[in-house]
C-alpha cells in the first residue's frame, strides 16, 4: 500500500492555493475530492474542487458509511473524504493526498495511523490573521468564527509529523510535493 498524506492547518493559511500548485506542479499526485454542503464560489467546478451534495445525499452517504472521515467546518456546512476512491488509489500504489480541516485529520489518525501527517503553518501568527482579513469573502461574524478555529487549531501543531511553513506558495508546494513522492 502506497501512503496517505493528510494536509491539515489553521483556516486561511493557505492551504487550498498550495494543493492548487501542487496539482499544476504534478498532475499525478492524486489529490482527493471532498464532498460539501455549501454552495460553490465563483470559479469552482463539480467534481474538480468538491463534489457539491446536499445535506441529505450527505447524511445517507454517512450512514451508508461512504466517508472515511467527515466534519462540520466552522460550525456550519458539513465536509467530507470519500472512502471509495482513496482507497482504490492506494491500492494501485499511488499516493493519496488529502486536504482537510483537524477534526477530519483526528479521525483519519484513529483509522488510518500509519498516514503522514503534515501541518501547513503561516510563518506567524500575525501573517495569519492579515491573511484571515485579507480574504475578504466573509462577513465580520464569520470572520470572528474562523479565527477561533484557527486558534485552537495552531495549538495541534505537536499532533503532526511534519510541519510545512506556507513562507512562499511555490516553496510550499514543492516540499509537500516530495513528501507526496516519498522523497522527503
Ligand atoms: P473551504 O470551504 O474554504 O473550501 O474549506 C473550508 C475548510 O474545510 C478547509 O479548512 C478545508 O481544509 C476543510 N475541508 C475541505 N474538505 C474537507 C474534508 O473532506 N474533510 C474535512 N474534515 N475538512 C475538509
Amino acid at each position: 500500500m502506497s501512503r496517505l498524506v493528510v494536509l491539515a492547518g489553521p483556516t486561511a493559511v493557505g492551504k487550498g492555493t498550495v494543493v492548487r500548485a501542487l496539482r499544476d506542479m504534478a498532475p499525478e499526485a492524486y489529490l482527493s475530492v471532498s464532498a460539501t454542503t455549501r454552495d460553490p464560489r465563483p470559479g469552482e467546478v463539480d467534481g474538480v474542487h468538491y463534489h457539491f451534495i446536499d445535506r441529505e445525499d450527505f447524511q445517507r452517504r454517512v450512514d451508508a458509511g461512504e466517508f472515511l472521515e467527515h466534519a462540520t467546518v466552522h460550525g456550519q456546512n458539513w465536509y467530507g473524504t470519500l472512502r471509495g476512491p482513496v482507497e482504490e488509489k492506494l491500492a494501485e500504489g499511488e499516493p493519496v493526498l488529502l486536504e482537510i480541516d483537524l477534526q477530519g485529520a483526528r479521525q483519519v489518525k484513529e483509522t488510518m495511523p500509519d498516514a503522514h501527517f503534515v501541518f501547513l503553518a503561516p510563518p506567524s501568527w500575525d501573517e495569519l490573521v492579515s491573511r484571515l482579513v485579507g480574504r475578504g469573502t466573509e462577513g465580520e461574524e464569520e470572520r470572528e468564527r474562523r479565527l477561533a478555529t484557527a486558534r485552537d487549531e495552531m495549538a495541534a501543531v505537536d499532533e503532526f509529523d511534519q510541519v510545512i511553513v506556507n513562507d512562499t506558495v511555490e516553496r510550499a508546494a514543492a516540499e509537500l510535493l516530495s513528501v507526496v513522492r516519498g522523497t522527503r
